[in-house]
Formats: C-alpha cells, sequence, structure tokens
C-alpha cells in the first residue's frame, strides 16, 4: 500500500478532526453582521481573554487581518515600517497600498529580525516633502526567516521607541502561539507590546478557516466597520468560530510537539550530504532547508521529493521550506528524512 504523502508544506493543510467537526455541527449560531452569534462572540471573548486584550475581532484570514489593522491604524499617504521579508511586504498582493493608500518602508535585515535602532532611523522628519510615518509592524514567529522567535527585549526597545515617536505597533502574529510556546513568554506579554495583534487559528490551531483580531475596544470596534467594508462580514459563522474555540482549548498545548519534530526533522537533514541547514533559525515548527550543493534547481527538488511522497514548498532562490503540524507524526518524520536521504543520494 502506498503511504499518504507526507505533507509538510504548510500548517494550513490540516484537516478537522472528527472532535473539532462535532464542534462544528454542535455550534449554536447567528447572524454575527447583526452581532447575533453566540459563538462567534464566544471566540472573540476567548481571543481577547488569552491575549490580555480588550477586544477580539474574527475575520476570514490571516491577511484580511493584517490589511483591517493597516486600514485601521492610518490614513492615506501614511507610512509603515516593515521588515524587508514580512509577510505583509511579500504575500499581501501590495494590500497596504491597494486598501490603504499606505506606502511601506521596508527594512533590509538579512538573517536577523528588525531593531528598534534600524526602525528610528526610518522614521520620517515633520517635512510637508515626506511621508508621515505612522505604523510599525512586527512578526513573530517570522516566516521568511525560518520561524524565528523575536526577542522581547528588542520588541521592548521598539515599544518605546513608538511611545516615543507617537507610532502605533502592530503584530502580524500569525503564528503567535509558536513563539511562546518556544520563549514561555506568554502571549498576553507580546500582545501589551502592540496597539494590534493578528493571529491565525487556522495554522497550528488546526482550524479550516480564520484568524482573530485583537486589541483595545476603541481600535477593534473601528475595525469591525473596516472589516465589513472588505467584504469580511460573515453572517451564521459560529459554525467556523467552534472550530477557532476548539482549536484555542485543545491545540495550543501540544504545540511544543511540532516543535520537537521539526527539530528532529532539521537535525535528520542536517547529517544528509548537501543539504545546508542552519539549526540557530529551527527555534518552532518551521525549516528551511538549502538545497544549492546537490546541483539541482528547487522545482527538480520538489518534484522528485513529490514522487517519493514527501510535499514542500518552494522558499527562496535555493531554498524550500518543510512545516510540522497537527497531522505530521514521529513516523512521518522518520519517513522524510529517509525519502531526503534516498533523494540526496541518487543525485551525481
Ligand atoms: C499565513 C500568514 C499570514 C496570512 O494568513 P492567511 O490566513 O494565509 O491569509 C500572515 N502573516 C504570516 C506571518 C503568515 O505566516
Amino acid at each position: 500500500m502506498p503511504h499518504d504523502p507526507v505533507d509538510l508544506r504548510s500548517d494550513t493543510v490540516t484537516r478537522p478532526t472528527p472532535e473539532m467537526r462535532r464542534a462544528i455541527a454542535e455550534a449554536v449560531v447567528g447572524d454575527d453582521v447583526f452581532k447575533d452569534d453566540p459563538t462567534v462572540q464566544e471566540l472573540e471573548r476567548l481571543a481577547a481573554e488569552i491575549t490580555g486584550t480588550e477586544a477580539g475581532l474574527y475575520v476570514p484570514s490571516g491577511t484580511m487581518g493584517n490589511e483591517v489593522a493597516i486600514l485601521t491604524h492610518t490614513q492615506r499617504g501614511d507610512e509603515a515600517i516593515v521588515d524587508f521579508d514580512s509577510h505583509i511586504y511579500n504575500y499581501e498582493t501590495a494590500g497596504p497600498a491597494v486598501l490603504s493608500g499606505v506606502q511601506l518602508a521596508p527594512i533590509r535585515t538579512d538573517n536577523r529580525m528588525l531593531r528598534a535602532a534600524e526602525i528610528e532611523e526610518a522614521i520620517r522628519p515633520d517635512d510637508e516633502h515626506l511621508p508621515i510615518t505612522r505604523l510599525i509592524c512586527l512578526e513573530n514567529t517570522h516566516n521568511r526567516k525560518g520561524g524565528m522567535v523575536y526577542s522581547i527585549e528588542e520588541m521592548r526597545r521598539i515599544r518605546d521607541l513608538a511611545g516615543k515617536r507617537g507610532l502605533r505597533v502592530h503584530l502580524d502574529g500569525a503564528r503567535i502561539f509558536n513563539a511562546s510556546a518556544a520563549s514561555d513568554i506568554d502571549v498576553k506579554e507580546y500582545c501589551s507590546l502592540c496597539d494590534s495583534t493578528m493571529f491565525c487559528l487556522s495554522k497550528g490551531l488546526g482550524a479550516p478557516i480564520g484568524s482573530m483580531l485583537v486589541g483595545g475596544s476603541e481600535f477593534i470596534g473601528r475595525a469591525r466597520r473596516n472589516r465589513k467594508l472588505l467584504g469580511g462580514g460573515m453572517r451564521q459563522v459560529g459554525i467556523l468560530a467552534a472550530a477557532g474555540i476548539y482549536g484555542l482549548r485543545h491545540n495550543v498545548g501540544r504545540l511544543p510537539e511540532d516543535h520537537r519534530r521539526a527539530r528532529q526533522f532539521a537535525e535528520g537533514l542536517s547529517r544528509i550530504d548537501r543539504i545546508d541547514i542552519d539549526l540557530d533559525t529551527v527555534q518552532t515548527n518551521i525549516v528551511v532547508i538549502d538545497v544549492e550543493k546537490s546541483g539541482l534547481t528547487v522545482d527538480e527538488t520538489i518534484l522528485l521529493l513529490e514522487k517519493n511522497g514527501v510535499l514542500v514548498v518552494p522558499f527562496g532562490r535555493t531554498t524550500i521550506r518543510a512545516v510540522a503540524h497537527l497531522d505530521i507524526d514521529d513516523e512521518d518524520v522518520t519517513q522524510a528524512i529517509s525519502v531526503f536521504g534516498k533523494v540526496f543520494s541518487t543525485i551525481r
């Protein structure tokens, strides 16, 4: 019997378990645009409680959560400082420009996280020629940096700087629970340093759909209006919110398992010739694999792995990405390492 492929493309590929499907089936619902859906309200309360914020807003995707946050924090013509490698700069189809009329000021950081000193240099002086710097966007964990975790000290320095210069801070915390699991720093502490935080229910927490935007009640009130503007007002959406509640209650505590498996996988691969992995960046559930020394292109590598039952995604000119998640067990990790060993040993 051929084995199901080991799907390491993303932590978004998880399918709801029977228990989560039961929660979905049993959800009490109402029209959430009329604020009549008790399950959505419960999810929004729970998200605020867990993150230590005043209020939460359920959104269909992480991208919408980030874009609603930017739209709510800024005015047309403002500038937002972001990391060159951020999701917001790279993977949101120029949303800030299109939806908010905001110019992004990307800062190149290579293999480290964006620092307060670099942000300070990028803040515009008050001059009628210049855009107004309004917002700083941070990302934790950092996707393109291989799931790296932000240092809380650096985040505090950024918070202080933002306070002094009158800037707002938005956290793209798609995987903030992974950051917390790796650092042992409470999610509340990360969120307390930011004016708004987005996190995904549809990644490590295993829900089929959905993300949360959390922050102060006044901000979330305005964000709710902007969510409607972007087409994110949904009706009996408690059936999906129920999956989010389930994920928050049952799947946060198991994230260290994903981190352990990603580590095990990365260490296994690092012993294979012609594979390069920077083990220092493997801090959470993401592994970035450099295949340059194999002489194969990224596309050729992916095809060979796929033929042997392992799915990954292209990540850079010479790199691919693998992600551990709820549907990957120890056996899958062993299997994936052995497939990489086989594929890379047959290359000449
Ligand atoms: C996945 C992700 C998002 C966007 O989430 P979607 O639900 O896919 O739109 C935003 N930021 C980061 C860092 C992500 O990894």
